[in-house]
């Protein structure tokens, strides 16, 4: 049987990068991946899978809430890779699973383990239950140098903990932190400083 994977870090992990070279070492080698990501997140245009570092590839499967991941054909697929798969409901991450059982293709997924307040998206918790393999990508804090664990948001440059967890807009910014800058600066903007 198939593994499935979820490689997890914050924002600024490169974990889209690393989902990339993945399909390019596939492909290099004449293997055929097939790229999903969920629909809702159109950050660059939908159907683009987008790493900061600028590499991009088009996603071959958009999931969205009517996606039937089972009825598809896979002939000739080596692995499936998810961007973004924090975004995807419980039932897909299932269907995700039995695809490495019933068609025995790898899936790794790549994701955000939680949201800026510090608690898990549906598909990481979901991912965390069924995975095989959880691996962290690892990145350093924005303000320090400690191993970034959760994702600050600010916006207009504060620190909040206000608005929807899957919250795609520009106007917000997210940023690596270790809990210590996480903590601090949510203290600050408690005591107004
Ligand atoms: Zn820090």
């Amino acid at each position: 049987m198939a593994k499935l994977y979820f490689r997890y870090g914050t924002v600024g992990s490169a974990k889209t990068l690393n989902l990339l070279a993945v399909a390019h070492n596939y492909r290099q080698q004449g293997k055929e991946v097939l790229l999903l990501k969920p629909e809702m997140d159109s950050r660059f245009g939908t159907g683009q899978i987008k790493s900061r570092a600028g590499l991009e590839m088009s996603a071959d499967i958009l999931v969205n809430n009517e996606t039937d991941l089972m009825s598809r054909d896979y002939e000739g697929v080596s692995c499936l890779l998810v961007d973004e798969a924090q975004f995807l409901p419980a039932r897909i991450i299932d269907e995700l699973r039995e695809i490495t059982l019933l068609k025995d293709i790898p899936v790794i997924c790549y994701g955000l383990r939680t949201d800026f307040r510090t608690k898990l998206f549906e598909g990481s918790l979901r991912l965390m239950e069924l995975a095989d393999s959880i691996e962290e990508v690892k990145a350093t804090c924005h303000f320090c140098n400690r191993k970034s664990i959760a994702n600050l948001k600010h916006v207009n440059g504060v620190a909040t903990l206000e608005g929807p967890s899957v919250q795609l807009g520009c106007e917000e910014k997210y940023f690596p932190a270790c809990y210590r800058c996480f903590a601090d600066q949510h203290a600050k903007v408690r005591s107004g400083v």
